[in-house]
């Protein structure tokens, strides 16, 4: 299964993507996931990066797009893979199809999860994650365990610098001028599947599983 994610911020992509890579044993992979961890590494990439992502602007594609090429040729990739937050401008799906072609392998489907900004302001601002392992939690909706530590690893619980009011008005105004064209381009190619982002996590889930396995 190789899946494209795409929507807004707080959405709900990162939270279906873990669900779709343990139910069809495929690479979650999350280039933002990927930054946050090289930036605590203090690597040259997430050392390129931390300022962009401080500021809710993409990281620029030179860096971008070679991350990525480098992480689909991951031998765990050949039986697919779940991509959550790229593409996230026209030039990055060109660059995903490039890629592709190289490996001889199609994309299945891109998924859109939307939902409208009041929920999306709800979702972003209760979101807190593990500094360890990059689980997510909402302060309502999946509350973290009340010590503050994570469930899965221990890892301290924290929210994201880019999470804060300022940050995330400028992530959706990116999102809309460089992010919303990547939706028409799939759409072009008819490999487009939208669901509504709105509604409960595991409902999502089964609406995106249907859809793909052509059940919708
Ligand atoms: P994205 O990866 O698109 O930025 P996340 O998956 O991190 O979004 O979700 C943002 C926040 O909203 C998280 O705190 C997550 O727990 C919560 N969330 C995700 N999907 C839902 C849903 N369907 N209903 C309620 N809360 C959700
Ligand atoms: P995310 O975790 O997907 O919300 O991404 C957090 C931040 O990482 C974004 O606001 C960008 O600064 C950066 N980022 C993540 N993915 C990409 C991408 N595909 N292209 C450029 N920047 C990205």
């Amino acid at each position: 299964m190789r899946l494209v994610l795409l929507g807004p911020p707080g959405v709900g992509k990162g939270t279906q993507a873990v669900r779709l890579s343990k139910r069809f044993d495929v690479p979650h992979i999350s280039t933002g996931d990927m930054f946050r961890e090289a930036l605590a590494k203090k690597t040259k990439i997430g050392l390129s990066a931390k300022e962009y992502i401080a500021c809710g602007k993409l990281v620029p594609n030179e860096i971008t797009i070679g991350l990525v090429r480098d992480r689909l040729q991951n031998p765990d990739c050949a039986k697919g893979f779940i991509l959550d937050g790229f593409p996230r401008d026209v030039a990055q799906a060109e660059a995903l199809d490039e890629i592709l072609k190289t490996l001889g392998v199609p994309l299945d489907a891109a998924v859109y999860i939307d939902a409208g900004p009041d929920i999306l302001v709800k979702r972003i601002s209760g979101r807190r994650v593990c500094e360890g392992c990059g689980a997510t939690y909402h302060i309502s909706f999946s509350p973290p365990p009340e010590d503050g530590k994570c469930q899965r690893c221990g890892g301290r619980i924290y929210q994201r610098g880019d999470d804060r009011e300022e940050t995330v008005r400028e992530r959706l105004k990116v999102y809309k001028a460089s992010t919303e064209p990547v939706v028409d381009y799939y759409k072009g190619f008819g490999i487009l599947k939208a669901v509504d982002g709105e509604k409960d996590a595991n409902e999502v889930l089964e609406i995106i599983i249907s859809m793909i396995q052509g059940r919708q």
